[in-house]
């Protein structure tokens, strides 16, 4: 770091920073958590502003029909400093009070946290559900994630040369920058183009649905214009209100998270300007948080890791005893698969012909891990969880799901599995992350070619894939006959008949793995290619 280095705000509706502070859903926040600690381990000059969510995002549970349910609790914490600053944000006509706190306690840089949980205090649930809440309840958590956050870092006195919007939550903050350089005289044009030169953008989803719009009616209503008129906020986000093309238009640079990612995005926002232009920087995770330590020693060291890789597998099996009461078997191929049940992400793939898996879950040559929670108003979501709780029944010897997939699950199976399956539609998949922590274990990939894959995949080399990129409306057929065919044909000999391979394999993954798809090399390109 030197004087010129930027100073940089970097704005995320959740961050996975430890499984004790419960103010993140999944991938975003596991990215931003790892990115804060990147930071503070690089020295960079960055601070992160979120949300307290004083009631998580949820714990999800199996009921006794196999159904998900969601349990809500309200957590204290003793782990944040109490800044003194309270700001204010005007959400419809009521001044919502905004606490801010501060959170050191994980290796990260500052994190500023927001929190409306305030005596007396109009809106003071607003901070209660992470992606809780309806369309209404939504626009007033963005509105303090951006509005409340600009604020709190000019209460806090904090110099900022760049804001980075982490994903389109924190859009607002762009309209409240633009509309102080108003107040002070500028005109809305000469406000955007200044606003835009401290801001930069970064989109994460490839699935329509996954792009928030707003109507104009709902953001009136809710006060979001923060003072500018619908001609102005219309030139932002157009009508209805999109997010992303909001974030696309007041960022000077947008980017995507993995080179693939980088095409499907320019593609999709080409219409908006800058869109063209959308750079690709791939994800990375925080190896102190993801790596076992003994495995990055054995590796550098050469020296062997399946001692220690079964150590790790071990411990899997006991959770897995612990929550579930199943004895697995150390000796059998363990594959694990832990997503966010969502259609693209197709957690039942594996099972889709009865028959093959059926009967090589009986021979006792494979197990299976599977972990996730759906969104709480996601049925469908909940109904492929449903499924898969109901198919582990029927082979309750060799197929578990762990309820509550957290940061502690996250950690334990990317670290325990012999392999770790993805099997995305491509190209829905921006990048995913968990096979990043997956390889720099040691755990190999068996992944369609989506998202990071791509750019990390030597096939038979350092993992496998399958599908061989195909992306036709019949991907689910394609690519569960490409799976069956790569997991019996090569995956199941190389663990069973040709272990020194497998071990070579092993290494040539955590090589792949450990610089290439780090935190530390992601977020030395966003210096290079976005703050500077
Ligand atoms: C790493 C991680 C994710 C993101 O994994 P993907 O592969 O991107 O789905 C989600 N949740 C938890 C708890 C994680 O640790």
């Amino acid at each position: 770091m030197n004087e010129s280095t930027p100073r940089v705000a970097y704005f995320c509706m959740e961050f996975g920073l430890h499984e004790d502070l419960h103010i993140y859903a999944g991938g975003l926040g596991i990215l931003a958590g790892d990115i804060l600690k990147a930071a503070r381990d690089e020295n960079l000059p960055m601070v992160g502003v979120g949300i307290l969510w004083r009631q998580d995002y949820t714990e999800q549970f199996i009921d006794e029909q196999d159904r998900p349910y969601d349990c809500y609790h309200e957590y204290r914490y003793d782990v944040l400093e109490d800044t003194g600053v309270v700001v204010t944000v005007p959400i419809q006509e009521l001044p919502v009070r905004v606490k801010v706190w501060k959170c050191t306690a994980y290796g990260n840089v500052p994190l500023y946290l927001l929190d409306t949980f305030l005596p007396d205090n109009p809106g003071w649930n607003i901070t209660a559900q992470l992606y809780g809440g309806l369309e209404e309840e939504r626009v007033a958590q963005e509105m303090i994630l951006g509005i409340g956050g600009v604020r709190a870092l000019q209460a806090l006195g904090m110099p900022v040369d760049i804001y980075h919007f982490n994903d389109s939550h924190a859009v607002f903050a762009g309209m409240e920058l633009i509309r102080q350089q108003m107040a002070n005289g500028a005109s809305f044009t000469d406000a955007l183009l200044s606003v835009k030169q401290h801001i930069v953008f970064t989109t994460h989803t490839p699935v329509w649905a996954g792009n928030e719009a707003h109507s104009h009616r709902v953001l009136a209503y809710m006060n979001a214009y923060d003072g500018l008129s619908w001609e102005q906020v219309t030139t932002i986000g157009g009508d209805p209100f999109s997010m992303t093309a909001a974030g696309i238009r007041l960022s000077r640079r947008a980017n995507a998270v993995s080179q693939l990612h980088g095409q499907t995005a320019r593609e999709m926002w080409k219409s908006v300007p800058g869109g063209p232009d959308i750079l690709a920087i791939t994800n990375g995770v925080h190896c102190g948080t993801w790596q076992d330590e003994s495995i990055r020693q054995a590796h550098a060291a050469g020296a062997d890791l399946w001692e220690r890789h079964m150590a790790l597998k071990r411990a899997v099996i006991d959770l897995v005893e612990r929550r579930n009461g199943v004895s697995l078997d150390e000796n059998v191929l363990t594959i694990g698969f832990a997503r966010r049940a969502t259609p693209y992400k197709r957690s039942d793939l594996i099972f889709s012909d009865r028959q093959i898996i059926g009967e090589l879950l009986h021979s006792r040559k494979l197990q299976i891990i599977l972990a996730g929670k759906a969104h709480p108003n996601d049925m469908g979501g909940k109904a492929t969880i449903t499924n898969i709780v109901r198919i582990a029944r029927e082979f309750p010897e060799s197929v578990v799901f762990v309820q509550d997939y957290d940061m502690v699950v996250g950690k334990m199976l990317t670290r325990g599995c012999d392999v770790w399956l993805n099997n995305p539609v491509r190209p829905m998949e921006a990048s995913g992350t968990s096979g990043m922590k997956a390889a720099m274990n040691g755990v190999l990939n068996l992944s369609t070619l989506d998202g990071w894959w791509p750019e990390g995949c030597q096939h038979g080399v350092n993992g496998w894939q399958f599908g061989g990129g195909y992306q036709g409306s019949d991907a689910n057929q394609v690519d569960s006959v490409s799976l069956y065919q790569v997991l019996r044909g090569e995956v199941m000999p190389a663990y069973y008949d040709h272990r020194a391979d497998w071990m070579r394999m092993m290494h040539a993954s955590v090589a792949m793995a450990q610089w290439q798809f780090s935190a530390a090399r992601m977020v030395r390109e966003y210096y290079e290619r976005m703050y500077t």
